[in-house]
């Protein structure tokens, strides 16, 4: 689990004189540093051992937060980024304490929808649930690629961590979607990325349409979880919104069948998303707790987006879809497809929300812990890999639940084994933890790359990790953030 390295944050200024200066900054509503405020940002859902942070902050503008940077600078306290902190992989626990800045509160404006060039500039609190809403209720023909996160978590803190959403099959990682950002560096400088970057003071609203062709200094935040700067704008691009929808779900018998049905239906190149669960996880989403799988039920499910604007082209989508399922029955695969959109009819309306993402996705969130292995996966390491973490799941007693996604046109995969767990039965966290260790380390081992990584995972991945690319990697940090201030102990920083 996440081992905390204290560090002695306050030998340069006392506690109480950083409690001045931060009010001075922000207002004394904003500032806290009260336990009962405190606690609630010390721990998230996963197994990842909590740490308090020293004081809260709740922004406003990049003008607090340039003020705040250059202090933190000087001092040595850390600053750890907070949206919403549902990253499931311990990102906002403040390993070293110091300030953490949320941005959820009142940095969480949508500024500027791009009709022409489709894209939205944003604030890193803006939620999914608050996009989507905007979007339907003034660009109804524009959306967004949604995860199967809640609606209240943030859609900054998704792109900058790579997130796979419903549209993923087509568009690919969610990294890939942004177009500009606006950041905060160590010594306080702001810094314009993208075809925003003309311009000494600000850009102006419609020039935030491309990441490139200039050096892409993107990367220099994208998966860095906050350990180079502060993110204060985002442009995500947008998609047209087709007007027909439709949902497909395949059940697919043997167990690691499911790998090539998603494959082949990626190639395909007509689906917006291909997302698979392990049959069980379909019983916990229809309401059963700890579901059991019975002999000759199907291994797994797997749901296929399709949009068109047309009835012909939805048509043309629909035809390419069952060629390719009757191509795999004929290859022996038993795979059965179904409507979905009628088929949830059948059942409750919770289940019928998760059709239409955003949602609260009950079987994730109803448990007091949840943990996962989210990786970036070889595709065809698949069936290995499904395999294998099946039989672990099996060793320790544990729920099977694989989710499984498809990433533009099949070029590489998504590999998310799940566990939800009660946080406050005894050895619960234990139990799962070994689990997971175990999964991690095989799924390494046949080369996925985790994502949203907490700090035991990313010490597993250094032991692989070619020393060419760790010094590289240090050199940055080392460049970007010389005193170590920006959310330290992450990636082993
Ligand atoms: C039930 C559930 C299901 C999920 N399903 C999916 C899924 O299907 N696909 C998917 O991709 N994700 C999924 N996620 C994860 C989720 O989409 C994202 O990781 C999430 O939106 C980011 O969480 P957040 O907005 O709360 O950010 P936080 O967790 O608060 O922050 C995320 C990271 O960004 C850093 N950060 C925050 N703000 C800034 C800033 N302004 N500047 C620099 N760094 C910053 C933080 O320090 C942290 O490292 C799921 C999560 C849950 C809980």
């Amino acid at each position: 689990m996440t081992e905390t390295k204290e560090r002695n944050v306050y030998e340069k200024i006392s506690k109480e004189d950083v409690l001045k200066k931060l009010v001075e900054i922000f207002g004394e509503k904003y500032v806290t540093n009260k336990s009962v405020d405190l606690y609630s940002y010390s721990y998230d859902m996963t197994e990842c051992k909590p740490h308090m942070p020293d004081f809260i902050v709740i922004p406003e503008n990049k003008e607090q937060l340039i003020e705040l940077v250059k202090f933190c600078n000087s001092n040595l306290i850390p600053i750890v980024p907070y949206i919403s902190g549902n990253n499931v992989g311990g990102l906002t626990i403040p390993e070293n304490g110091g300030i953490l800045v949320d941005f959820g509160k009142k940095m969480n404006k949508i500024l500027h929808i791009d009709d022409n060039m489709m894209y939205a500039l944003i604030e890193p609190g803006v939620t999914f649930g608050q996009l989507k809403k905007h979007l339907d209720e003034n660009f109804p023909h524009l959306r967004y690629s949604y995860p199967y996160a809640p609606p209240y978590a943030g859609v900054v803190g998704n792109v900058i961590l790579s997130g796979m959403n419903n549209l993923s099959c087509k568009i690919g990682s969610m990294g890939d979607s942004i177009n500009g950002l606006e950041v905060i560096t160590a010594n306080g400088e702001i810094a314009r990325i993208g075809s925003c970057f003309y311009g000494e003071s600000e850009a102006t609203p419609d020039s935030w349409w491309s990441r490139y062709p200039m050096p892409d200094l993107m990367g220099l935040f994208i998966n860095w979880q906050g350990m180079t700067g502060l993110v204060t704008k985002c442009a995500v691009q947008l998609w047209p919104n087709l007007s027909i929808k439709r949902t497909y779900i395949s059940t697919v018998f043997e167990l690691t069948d499911v790998a090539s049905v998603m494959r082949e239906v990626g190639r395909t190149d007509v689906i917006d998303d291909i997302s698979a669960v392990s049959v069980e996880v379909v019983k916990m989403a229809a309401g059963i707790p700890e579901p059991k799988k019975f002999p000759g039920e199907p291994f797994f499910t797997v749901m296929f987006s399709i949009s068109a604007k047309t009835k012909n082209q939805f048509n043309a989508r629909m035809e390419i879809l069952s060629n390719e399922i009757e191509n795999l029955n004929k290859q022996g695969k038993k795979v059965l497809l179904i409507n979905a959109d009628e088929y949830v009819k059948l059942f409750n309306l919770r289940l019928r929300c998760y059709l239409d993402l955003p949602s609260v996705v009950l079987p994730l969130v109803e448990y007091s812990g949840l943990t996962w292995l989210g990786s970036y996966a070889p595709s065809h390491k698949l069936e290995e890999l499904i395999e294998k973490v099946y039989k672990l799941f099996y060793k320790h007693n544990i729920t099977p639940f694989i989710y499984l996604k498809m990433m533009k046109s099949s070029h590489y995969a998504i590999f998310r084994p799940i566990m939800r767990y009660n946080k406050f039965k005894e050895g619960e966290e234990e139990r799962y933890h070994k689990c997971l260790e175990e999964i991690t380390d095989i799924s390494i081992d046949l080369g996925c790359i985790p994502y949203k990584t907490p700090a035991w995972m990313t010490e597993k991945m250094r032991q692989k990790i070619n020393p060419g690319w760790i010094n590289l990697f240090e050199k940055i940090k080392k460049c970007m953030d010389p005193n170590n201030i920006f959310n330290p102990g992450r990636w082993n920083t």
